[in-house]
C-alpha cells in the first residue's frame, strides 16, 4: 500500500514524475487536471463549468473538485495505494482528503513536494506542447518533437494546452502561491512531507523521488 501526493507549482514536472511513479510502483496516477481535461474533451457539463476556471488560471471551485476526487478514490483500483497529482490545492480539499481517511481508515504516507522557481516555470510552462492523441509532453526549446509539432511517440498532433499561454501561466502560479503553497505548512506539520529540488534533471528528480519514499 503506497498512499502519495504530488505537491508543486503548475510546471514543476509533477505530470511527468507521475508517469514514471505509476509505472514503478504499480499505482494509479489520479489527476484531477487530467479528469477535467476529459471532460472538456467529451463536452460534459463537469467539463464547461471547470473549463471557464481552466482558462483563466483559477481554481475549480472545491465543491466540484472534491466529490470528483474523493469518488475516484473511493474506486477499487485506488486500493493498492495510488499516486495524487494536483489535488489537494487547497486547505479545504486538504481537510477534506483527511476526512475521508479517518472515515475509511487510511493515511497519505508521503507529500512530494517539488520545487521550482517562477522564472523556470514560466519559461517551462509557456513552451509546453502536449501530443492530442496519447498526452506525451514536449518543450518547444528544452525537448523538441523530432518533426515540428508532430508527437514522437504515436505520430499525434501537438498543441499548446489553452491554459499555458503566458498570461495565464502567470496567474496560475499566482492563485498556487496563495491559495496551494499554505499546504506546505499544512503537511509540515504533518510531518508527512519531503522537498525535492525539481531543477537537477528528469532523471535525477525521479531518483530522489524514489530515494524518499523508500527510506
Ligand atoms: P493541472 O493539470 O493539475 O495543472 O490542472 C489544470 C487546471 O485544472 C488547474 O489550473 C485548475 O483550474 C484545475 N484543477 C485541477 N485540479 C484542481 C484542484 N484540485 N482544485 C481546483 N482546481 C483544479
Amino acid at each position: 500500500m503506497l498512499n502519495l501526493i504530488l505537491l508543486g507549482p503548475p510546471g514543476a514536472g509533477k505530470g511527468t514524475q507521475a508517469v514514471k511513479l505509476k509505472d514503478k510502483y504499480n499505482i494509479p496516477h489520479i489527476s484531477t487536471g487530467d479528469i477535467f481535461r476529459k471532460n472538456i474533451k467529451e463536452g460534459t457539463e463537469l467539463g464547461k463549468k471547470a473549463k471557464e476556471y481552466m482558462d483563466k488560471g483559477e481554481l475549480v471551485p472545491d465543491e466540484v473538485v472534491i466529490g470528483i476526487a474523493i469518488a475516484r478514490l473511493r474506486e477499487g483500483d485506488c486500493g493498492g495505494g495510488f499516486l495524487l497529482d494536483g489535488f489537494p490545492r487547497t486547505v479545504h480539499q486538504a481537510d477534506e482528503l483527511s476526512r475521508h481517511f479517518e472515515d475509511t481508515g487510511g493515511k497519505i504516507d508521503l507529500v512530494i513536494d517539488i520545487v521550482v522557481g517562477k522564472d523556470e516555470l514560466v519559461r517551462r510552462l509557456s513552451g509546453r506542447r502536449v501530443c492530442k492523441s496519447c498526452g506525451a509532453t514536449y518543450h518547444v526549446t528544452g525537448m523538441p518533437s523530432k518533426v515540428d509539432g508532430v508527437c514522437d511517440e504515436c505520430g499525434g498532433e501537438l498543441f499548446q494546452r489553452t491554459d499555458d499561454t503566458e498570461e495565464t501561466v502567470s496567474n496560475r502560479i499566482e492563485v498556487y502561491n496563495q491559495q496551494t503553497k499554505p499546504l506546505v505548512e499544512y503537511y509540515e506539520k504533518k510531518g508527512n512531507i519531503v522537498h525535492i529540488d525539481g531543477t537537477t534533471g528528469l532523471e535525477n528528480v525521479f531518483s530522489d523521488i524514489t530515494k524518499s519514499i523508500e527510506a
